[in-house]
Formats: C-alpha cells, sequence, structure tokens
C-alpha cells in the first residue's frame, strides 16, 4: 500500500501565524502546477495507492479540472464518472478553505473521487478569524459543511486553534459547542505556536499582542479532551479525534512509520529508511522539474536509534501507546499508564510529551 502527498503551494494571503511553505498569488498558476506534478510523478511508482492527499497551501484554490486531472493520472481507476465506486477503496482528502467550498466544486470535486475534505475552520468567531488573517467568516464554515453534504461528501474534518492570546477574548467553549453541532466526523485541534518571521512573531516583538499563555493551553486542550470523548470522538492522536471508523488513514500512515511519496514543493518522501524533502520555493522548484533536474533538496537517513526513538515518540502520539519495554522512558505517574500491554499517554501526558521522551543528543 502505498500514499501519496501532493503540495499545493498557493495562498491568497498568508495568516497570522503560518510560516508554511506558501506563493501569495491572486491567480493560481494551474496549468503549470498540473504540468510539473505529473512530470516528477513519473519518476515514482505510484501503482496500489492507499490515500492521496492534497494539503497547502489552500489546495481548493486550484480548479477542480486540475484535480480531477491530477487524479485520474496518478491513479487511474479514479477516473471520473467511476470514483462513487471506489469512494471507500481509496481515502481522497483535499483541504479546503470553507470560503473556496460551494455546492458545484463539492459536486465536482466528489466526480473526481474525493470523498474527504479538511476545512480550515480555525474559529466561529468572526474577530478572531479576522485576526488570523482568514479570508472566510463563520457563516461561510457553516455553508461549506452543508454544501459537502449536498454534495454527498459526508467524511469532513475541521481544523480548530486553541491557545489564543488572553487579549482576544475568544470564548473556546462557544467555538468547541459549535464545531461539536456540526457533527463532522473528525476534528484537528492545534494549538497556536509563534513561528519566526510571521506576522504574529512580529506584532509580539513589538508589544501589539501577548504571546499564547501556557496555562490557557493547557486548559484549553484538556477541556477539548473532555468535551469531545464525552460526546463520542475518540482521540486517536494528540492533535485529532474521530468518530468511530473515521480515522485519516493518510496522516495514521506518517504516525505508523509507513513509506510515503510527496509530490511538490517542500513535499518530504519516505521509503522506510530515508526521507527526501523538495526544493521549497515554488518557482525554485518548477524550475527544476521543468527543466528535468531533481526537484529533490537533500535527505536524510535514519540510523536504526533513530528509527527506533521516532517509533516511540510516534507511538506515544497516538493512541496506540508503544509495546511495554519498548525504548528509553523517563516514567511520570499521571501521565503515562500500562493498559492491554501498552504503555500510552494520558490526555495531561500528551500535553507534556515532549518532556516524557528521553532525547539522546547523538539522535540529532
Ligand atoms: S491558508 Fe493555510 S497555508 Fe495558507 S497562509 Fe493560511 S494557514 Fe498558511
Amino acid at each position: 500500500m502505498h500514499h501519496l502527498y501532493i503540495h499545493v503551494p498557493f495562498c491568497q494571503r498568508r495568516c497570522s501565524y503560518c510560516d508554511f511553505s506558501i506563493a501569495v498569488r491572486k491567480q493560481i498558476p494551474a496549468r503549470d502546477f498540473v504540468d510539473v506534478i505529473l512530470k516528477e510523478a513519473g519518476g515514482h511508482a505510484l501503482n496500489d495507492l492507499d490515500t492521496i492527499y492534497f494539503g497547502g497551501g489552500t489546495p481548493s484554490l486550484l480548479p477542480p479540472a486540475a484535480i480531477e486531472l491530477l487524479l485520474r493520472t496518478t491513479h487511474p481507476s479514479l477516473r471520473s464518472g467511476q470514483a462513487h465506486v471506489r469512494r471507500t477503496d481509496v481515502e481522497v482528502t483535499v483541504e479546503a478553505n470553507p470560503e473556496d467550498v460551494t455546492v458545484e466544486h463539492a459536486k465536482a470535486w466528489r466526480e473526481a473521487g474525493i470523498n474527504r475534505v479538511s476545512l480550515g475552520a480555525q474559529s466561529f468567531d468572526d474577530n478572531v478569524l479576522k485576526w488570523m488573517h482568514r479570508s472566510h467568516d463563520a457563516a461561510q464554515t457553516h455553508r461549506a459543511v452543508q454544501a459537502l453534504r449536498d454534495a454527498g461528501i459526508e467524511n469532513i474534518s475541521l481544523d480548530l486553534i486553541f491557545g489564543l492570546p488572553e487579549e482576544l477574548n475568544r470564548d473556546w467553549d462557544k467555538d468547541l459547542e459549535l464545531a461539536l453541532a456540526l457533527r463532522t466526523t473528525h476534528l484537528s485541534l492545534y494549538g497556536l505556536t509563534v513561528e519566526p518571521r510571521t506576522p504574529l512573531d512580529r506584532w509580539i516583538s513589538r508589544g501589539a499582542t501577548h504571546a499564547p499563555d501556557e496555562d490557557r493551553y493547557a486548559e484549553e486542550y484538556l477541556t477539548a479532551h473532555k468535551r469531545l470523548s464525552a460526546v463520542g470522538y475518540q482521540f486517536y492522536e494528540v492533535s485529532n479525534a474521530s468518530l468511530p471508523g473515521y480515522r485519516s488513514r493518510h496522516n495514521s500512515a506518517y504516525w505508523s512509520g509507513r513509506p510515503y511519496v510527496g509530490l511538490g514543493p517542500a513535499a518530504h518522501s519516505f521509503d522506510g529508511r530515508t526521507r527526501r524533502w523538495n526544493l521549497r520555493a515554488w518557482e525554485a522548484y518548477r524550475r527544476a522539474v521543468a527543466e528535468g533536474r531533481s526537484a529533490v533538496e537533500s535527505e536524510e537517513t535514519l540510523t536504526e536509534e533513530q528509527r527506533g526513538l521516532e517509533a516511540v515518540y510516534l507511538g506515544l502520539r497516538s493512541s496506540d501507546g508503544i509495546a511495554v519495554g519498548t525504548g528509553s522512558i523517563r516514567a511520570v505517574p499521571g501521565w503515562l499508564e500500562v493498559r492491554d500491554g501498552r504503555l500510552k499517554c494520558t490526555p495531561e501526558g500528551w500535553l507534556r510529551l515532549d518532556s516524557l521522551v528521553t532525547h539522546d543528543s547523538s539522535t540529532h
């Protein structure tokens, strides 16, 4: 089984907290993008795909016909008109910004083979969304979920960000309530982090806002854990919860150390031993592929020890935990428990995971 990631680097503007590899464009060079992705894809064996994931950036800015062409070429059995027949075989996700989701787009995505959509909702508070530089409002998130359901796409994930600076007066309980009322199959919750050279970093440096507060971060994470668990969601990874049967197969592949192929600028690939990553900037990547050069910027082959340490770290991030006796773990009462012969993090343990794993300086 193989897993394919396609990085679509375009965004219409940069969100205040974002340091991803993106190219801000008013007009998306969809034709050039499809050409170079297909050219890069030609260098990989992409048979027997289990999952395909369009991430970004903002993949929903691509015209549906471009997504359809990419899917038809990388996975011929998803060809238009037959997608519904195969929809349970291959998990095909597109990340979307709510304002891009119309019923027409959603129908075209479904026809092309998309059967899972991850919506960047982030919050249902319009003031917070403005502060984040998001280009949608809460009403558009509601409309997007409805449009996807009207088009027959039921497997929907919402991204939410918690741990925002206090002065925003963000009501996390209310946001959770509104998200839960939509009863999407999946929720991803990310704590706000301050990355260098982002607008948020600059606002903090000049005292225009405060850095996120650690206590607030912890409190909101644990609140979310309690509220989601109470209504049937299962946290299967630190930041991800789903209704039964709706875990992201694609992301689970990353977390269990399975091989994957990444196409596009900044995309990573992993063959089980070696991790390779592509040139970050869109133009540099495009030129390299168009001129027949490798898109790979660099690579790293993991030692046995690094692979072991990574397996411990990723195992502890997941609800499966790790087999007792694996790796070197510093036990912390209340944070780690043994269940079914496996060592697993409690919600408090997940919150403080980084301090649970014994780092060995030789691995860095
Ligand atoms: S839409 Fe996503 S990738 Fe684009 S700027 Fe915002 S957070 Fe970054």
